[in-house]
């Protein structure tokens, strides 16, 4: 009973190895969240916002304070000048954001490029959006972006590129060249890039994030893509938004206003209060994650399970278990719960292209160190060859 516009669309992987860690009592490095809340200053605003009435509706556009702190974020960080009333749209996570760029943008058939492998939810929206997926593979071990193959995925029909830096599931933050060469892309072909930068804040070793919009000739033809979720350590809360050019923020509104028409409206105020109040929350919590990735780095390599490359950013690393004799990740991640007590996640799912990512596997680090060292005790004491 699917329509066809979700038919061949597997459930997200994340919920499916969450839910097997639920089963099994595994620690979850599977799905991307900390066990940890976020600060607790954050979570007073909002408890604060509950006591003081902001409890209906908020405007479908967002509550103006919070459009104004988002506007304030993108010109203290990076710069970017932005119109709060015509240039930002508040969203429920980035995950609708995303959904209503899409559906608000692509028209049936255009071709999204994409960089590969790609979160689960890009190929879900553009399909259901009509369009077509051109994937632009990131190569283990060091996942650059190749400019040939990228200048080669872009056609006649091409109108938009979904860039995700830095990126998950590589953990890579493109360099200056490798956004040079996107932007270059866009402009020659007139393509509109939708940039996803949900990991604007957790880069690693002084490596700092370039939002492509600040590139020249950029700002007009790319809509920006974030949320609170990573920055601030409280996923579930689901706020997100959209910043770019009127006309494009537009179609993000037209398409949100039938999806969720309002988001959470008493943490608005509580994301606003962040954005202003606490700007140096994201870079403590990427000091923190930065100790966590190299806790789980030299744990992997001390057993056996090396990640392909160490990561530059994001809450991710990626190891292959081809040398364990298995030829396929997916089976892998099914297996260890039961032989280790641990749930990872396979990337296949994040791949058009097979065999690229058969024998790949994506452990989350954004967890207490106790329940990395827990892991890798666990791992350390199971067979994990086939
Ligand atoms: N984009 C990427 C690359 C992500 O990893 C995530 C993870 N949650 C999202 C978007 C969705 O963000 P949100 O939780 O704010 O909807
Ligand atoms: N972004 C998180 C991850 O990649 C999970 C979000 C989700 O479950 N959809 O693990």
């Amino acid at each position: 009973m699917i329509a066809s516009r979700l038919a061949g669309i597997p459930p997200t992987v994340f919920a499916e190895m969450s839910a097997l860690a639920v089963r099994t009592g595994a620690v979850n490095l599977g799905q991307g969240f900390p066990d940890a809340d976020g600060p607790r200053p954050l979570l007073d605003a909002a408890v604060r916002a509950l006591h003081e009435g902001h409890n209906q509706y908020a405007p479908g556009v967002g509550l103006p304070a919070l459009r104004q702190a988002i506007a304030r974020h993108q010109q203290r960080r990076y710069g970017l000048e932005v119109d709060p009333d015509t240039e930002v749209v508040v969203t429920t996570g980035c995950t609708e954001a995303l959904a209503g760029a899409l559906l608000g943008l692509v028209e049936p058939g255009d071709e999204v490029v994409v960089l590969e492998p790609f979160y689960d939810s890009y190929a879900a929206v553009v399909q259901m959006a009509g369009g077509v997926r051109r994937p632009v593979l990131l190569r283990a071990p060091d996942f650059r972006l190749d400019v040939d193959a990228l200048r080669a995925a872009v056609g006649p029909r091409t109108r938009f590129v979904l860039l995700n830096t830095p990126h998950n599931p590589t953990g890579r933050v493109l360099d200056a060249a490798e956004l040079d060469a996107v932007a270059q892309v866009a402009r020659e072909h007139d393509l509109v890039v939708l940039a996803d930068e949900v990991y604007e804040h957790l880069t690693y070793d002084g490596r700092a994030h370039r939002p492509i919009a600040t590139l020249p000739g950029m700002r007009e033809r790319t809509l920006t893509l974030s949320s609170v979720g990573k920055s601030y350590a409280v996923t579930g809360w689901k706020v997100g938004w959209a910043v770019g050019p009127a006309p494009l923020v537009g179609a993000v509104l037209a398409a949100k206003q039938w999806l969720t028409f309002t988001s959470g409206a008493p943490l608005q105020p509580a994301v606003a209060h962040a954005l202003d109040h606490l700007p140096d929350a994201p870079a403590e919590l990427a000091a923190q994650l930065q100790e966590r990735r190299d806790l789980l780095v030299a744990g992997l390599a001390d057993i056996g399970l090396p990640v392909v490359s160490r990561p530059q950013a994001s809450y991710f690393a990626i190891s292959d278990v081809a040398h364990l004799g298995w030829d396929d990740g997916r089976a892998f991640c099914l297996a260890l719960p039961e032989r280790a007590g641990v749930v990872a996640i396979p990337l296949q799912g994040f791949h058009d292209d097979a065999d690229a990512g058969r024998h790949l596997v994506r452990w989350a680090f954004c967890k207490r160190p106790e329940m990395l060292r827990e892991a890798l005790d666990r791992l350390a004491g199971a067979r994990l060859e086939r």
